[in-house]
C-alpha cells in the first residue's frame, strides 16, 4: 500500500484495492472461469488474417457502431433478436457499465440477491449508483415472492441477476424472470448470462422472454463458453429503446478496430470455439459428483465451475492447493471454495491435491 497523498481522490474510493483475482503462474489455473481450451491453428490463422485486414486501416477510426459485428452477433444469438437489439463492448464488465451509466446514476439504485457477481457493487460505486442487495435461499435460488416484495419495498432502477449465477453456478427459472420484469415497473432486469452456454439440458435461456419484456436486458460475453477472454467482448440483447440509451454514454470508439476483426472472426468459427462446452459440461457434472463423494456440499451447477465446502478454514485448502500447484478461488459465501472446470487432466490435479490437503488439514 502507497501512503495516503493529497491527491483529491474521491473519498469512497480512498484505500481500496483494484478488484482482481491473483494472476499466479501456476501451473494448474482454475480461478477465472476461462476455458481451457486454446483456439486451434486454424482459428487463431484465421482470427490473425483478420487483424492483418484491420491493421492495414487502423489510421482510421473503426466504425463506431460496429455494424457488421451487431449483424453477427444477433445472428448467433437467434431468438428473432435484430443488430438494432444487440449492444457490445470490452467485455460484459463493460457493457454492465454502461448499463449503470444509462439506466443508474445519482439518486437511483441497483439492486442484486446475495451470493451475486462480486463486480456489481463496483459498477454502481463507479456510477454514483445506490447498490443493495437481497438474499437467495440456502441452496442459492431466489425464492421469487420474496424476490418481488424486495422489489416492490426497494423500487430500484436496475435489478442485476447472473443466471447462471457467479459464484453458486444456479441458473434462474423463466418465472422468476417473468415476475420480476411484471414488478419492476419503470425499472430494467439485467440477466446476466455470462455462462448460458454451459446450462444443462432443459433450462431455457432468458432469450426466450425477450419479446415479452421490454424493461429485460440479457447480457452475453464471448469470454467463456468461446474461449476467447482474452479477445475483451461482451455483448447484450435488449429493446432498441436500451441500445440508444447505451449509445449515448459509450466513449467514442470504444470498441476497436482489431476487437471487431477478433469477434468476427470468432463467430466465423462460433462451432468449433464452442465445441468444448459439452466436454466441459461433463466435466463439470463429474467434478459434483466427485466432491460429493468426498462428503462435502456442492451447489448444483449450469455454468463452468463448481462452488463446493463448506470449510472451517477455506483459506488454509486454497493455500495448500495452491502449494500443490493448483489455483482456485477463494470467494462466495462464507466456508466456500469455487473452482473453474478445467481438462480432465487438470481436473484430476485438482482431485488429487483436494484429497492430499484434507488428508493433511485432518492430521
Ligand atoms: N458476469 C459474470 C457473472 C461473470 O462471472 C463475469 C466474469 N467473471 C463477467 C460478467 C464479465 O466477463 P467479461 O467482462 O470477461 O465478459
Amino acid at each position: 500500500m502507497r501512503p495516503a497523498t493529497s491527491l483529491p481522490l474521491r473519498e469512497e474510493l480512498r484505500g481500496i484495492e483494484p478488484y482482481g483475482a491473483p494472476q499466479l503462474d501456476v501451473s494448474v489455473q482454475l480461478n477465472v472461469n476461462e476455458n481451457p481450451y486454446p483456439p486451434s491453428r486454424a482459428v487463431v490463422d484465421d482470427i490473425a488474417q483478420a487483424v492483418a485486414e484491420a491493421a492495414g486501416r487502423l489510421n482510421r477510426y473503426p466504425d463506431r457502431e460496429f455494424v457488421a459485428l451487431r449483424e453477427g452477433l444477433a445472428a448467433y444469438l437467434g431468438h428473432g433478436v435484430g443488430p438494432e437489439q444487440v449492444w457490445a463492448a470490452n467485455g460484459s464488465n463493460e457493457v454492465m457499465l454502461h448499463l449503470l451509466q444509462a439506466f443508474g446514476g445519482p439518486g437511483r439504485t441497483a439492486l442484486s440477491f446475495a451470493p451475486t457477481y462480486s463486480m456489481y457493487p463496483e459498477y454502481a460505486r463507479d456510477t454514483h449508483t445506490a447498490w443493495e442487495v437481497g438474499h437467495r435461499d440456502e441452496d442459492f435460488g431466489l425464492d421469487v415472492d420474496r424476490a418481488v416484495a424486495l422489489v416492490r419495498e426497494r423500487r430500484p432502477h436496475v435489478v442485476l441477476l447472473p443466471s447462471p449465477n457467479n459464484p453458486t453456478g444456479t441458473a434462474l427459472p423463466p418465472a422468476a424472470i417473468t415476475a420480476l420484469c411484471a414488478v419492476l415497473d419503470g425499472g430494467l432486469l439485467v440477466v446476466d448470462e455470462a455462462y448460458a452456454e454451459f446450462r444443462r439440458a432443459g433450462t431455457p435461456s432468458a432469450l426466450e422472454l425477450l419479446p415479452a419484456h421490454p424493461n429485460l436486458v440479457v447480457t452475453r460475453t464471448m469470454s467463456k463458453a468461446f474461449a476467447l477472454a482474452g479477445a475483451r467482448l461482451g455483448y447484450l440483447a435488449a429493446s432498441a429503446e436500451v441500445c440508444d440509451a447505451l449509445r449515448v454514454v459509450r466513449l467514442p470508439y470504444h470498441l476497436s478496430a482489431t476487437t471487431q476483426a477478433v469477434a468476427q472472426a470468432a463467430l466465423r468459427h462460433a462451432d468449433e470455439l464452442l465445441g468444448a462446452v459439452d466436454l466441459l459440461r461433463e466435466e463439470r457434472d463429474h467434478t459434483v459428483d466427485w466432491l460429493r463423494d468426498q462428503g462435502l456440499r456442492v451447489a448444483d451447477s449450469d455454468a463452468n465451475f463448481v462452488l463446493f465446502g463448506t470449510f472451517g478454514d477455506p483459506h488454509a485448502v486454497w493455500q495448500g492447493l495452491l502449494d500443490h500447484g493448483v489455483l482456485i478461488r477463494e470467494i462466495g459465501p462464507q466456508g466456500w471454495l469455487r473452482v473453474s472446470v478445467g481438462t480432465p487432466a487438470e481436473m484430476a490435479a485438482f482431485r488429487e491435491a483436494l484429497t492430499a490437503v484434507t488428508k493433511e488439514m485432518s492430521r
